[in-house]
């Protein structure tokens, strides 16, 4: 094969964007959530500094032209609601004959001496179906030097899609983080620490479309301060795409030195977390929040038992989220590494702050006791930092911490 006709067969002029639950929604809702993909994933282009063109058409959404490929795939892949997505050869047919040439001529050199399967789907009125196509596409590969057909268990899919006139070539079909587009829910606030769990429990919401805002309660430690804000701007920079977040962070050490001083050991947390959460909850209606979360897991700690969780979340009006109640911290751990933030998250040492292990079994009416001792601690309006307008380094100056 000549080195022009190599190059034309490693073109790919569009990349095709599958969309999974958006798909089965109702019209309105549908256009609106694929407005809100199509924005973040025009935003996550500029991000990676690609062109293209977006088009969405009949349950896809089409990239155009992207000038470096790999990075389109990159930035795509970081945009909540796309499923998967393929690098493709698009180009136009005339009835079946010619789709078979055409695709031949693409696949004819990946495939040989391969083990195959052709997997073609089809949309439109056609004279021939898809099952057609793949038979007729896999017979003429098999001329051309491909080894034999595997169903089961290829080493190489030649995928065509064919739509209307249209017909697209691929044989990728990489992985986007699935879920809704970020705003097709209601924002959440989440009490973020930058510590596995809080991370991975925001990236969790915001799949599920929740764009969320940060709030961080700094008990005196400036590294670990330092740390969450590295946690929440890797977050606003690398997956929040389509959402401006915010991350509020609350000079909470009055509270600390207060809790430390008066609440009795075995209550310490538990008081702390029910101040922070008591004071996430004002914050959140100030903000117009209708929901918080946070990053407990059933039972990984004594302080995340459902005794505690209750006294903990006990006369909160709001929702508290907790999407990780159910998981393993190393499936936690896990996610991390998948969405790129284990080595911030790793350096997130547990400072609590209060030097007493809680009671696993906190019971209601000494907690309230406890509580009450800490009832008129006194805290500063929290510093907003606009995580996507300000460098790390300028935040960390906003916060004195420079
Ligand atoms: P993480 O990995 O998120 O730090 P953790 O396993 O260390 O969580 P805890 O320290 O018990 O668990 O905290 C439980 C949850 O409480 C955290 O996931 C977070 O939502 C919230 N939280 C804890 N400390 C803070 C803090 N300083 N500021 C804001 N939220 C906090
Ligand atoms: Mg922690």
């Amino acid at each position: 094969m000549n080195r022009v006709m190599e190059a034309v067969l490693e073109y790919f002029n569009v990349i095709l964007v599958r969309y999974g639950e958006i798909g089965v929604k109702g019209v309105g809702t549908r256009r609106r959530m694929e407005g809100l993909l199509v924005k973040a994933l025009k935003e996550a282009l500029e991000s990676f500094k690609v062109k293209g063109k977006i088009e969405v058409s009949e349950g896809r959404i089409f990239i155009w032209e992207p000038e470096d490929v790999e990075a389109a795939v990159k930035a795509a892949a970081r945009v909540f609601g796309v499923k998967s997505l393929s690098p493709a050869y698009a180009t136009e047919f005339a009835g079946l004959e010619d789709l078979v040439a055409r695709a031949s001529e693409f696949f004819s050199e990946k495939v040989k001496g391969k083990v195959f399967r052709v997997r073609a789907r089809r949309v439109g009125l056609h004279s021939f179906t898809s099952k057609d196509v793949e038979r007729a596409l896999g017979a003429k590969l098999l001329e051309l030097g491909a080894s034999k057909v595997n169903l089961e268990n290829p080493e190489y899919t030649a995928y065509v899609e064919i739509r209307g006139r249209r017909l697209f070539l691929y044989d990728k079909i990489h992985e986007g983080p699935r879920g809704l587009p970020l705003g097709s829910e209601e924002p959440v606030l989440v009490l973020f620490s930058g510590g596995f769990d809080s991370t991975v429990a925001s990236w969790t919401l915001m799949k599920r479309g929740c764009p969320v805002h940060l709030v961080h309660y700094d008990l005196g430690f400036p590294e670990t301060v330092k740390v969450a804000l590295e946690a929440a701007k890797f977050l606003s920079d690398n997956w929040s795409y389509g959402h401006r977040m915010k991350m509020y962070i609350v000079n909470f050490k009055g509270a600390a030195l207060i809790v430390n001083g008066l609440v009795s050991p075995p209550y310490r947390t538990l008081v702390m977390r029910k101040l922070m959460v008591k004071h996430a909850e004002s914050l959140a209606e100030k903000l117009g929040i209708e929901a918080l979360a946070t990053g407990e897991s059933i039972s990984q700690v004594a302080s995340q038992t459902i005794r505690n969780i209750h006294l903990i979340e006990r006369n909160t009006k709001l929702p508290i989220l907790r999407p990780l109640a159910g998981m393993d911290k190393d499936e936690i751990i896990k996610i991390s590494m998948k969405i790129g933030a284990y080595e911030i998250n790793k350096k997130q040492i547990e400072v609590c702050g209060l030097a007493a292990t809680p009671t696993p079994k906190g019971r209601l009416g000494r907690f309230e006791k406890e509580l009450d001792k800490a009832s008129d601690i006194i805290v500063p309006d929290p510093i907003e930092v606009d995580l996507k307008n300000s460098s790390l380094k300028e935040a960390l100056e906003k916060l004195g911490l420079l």
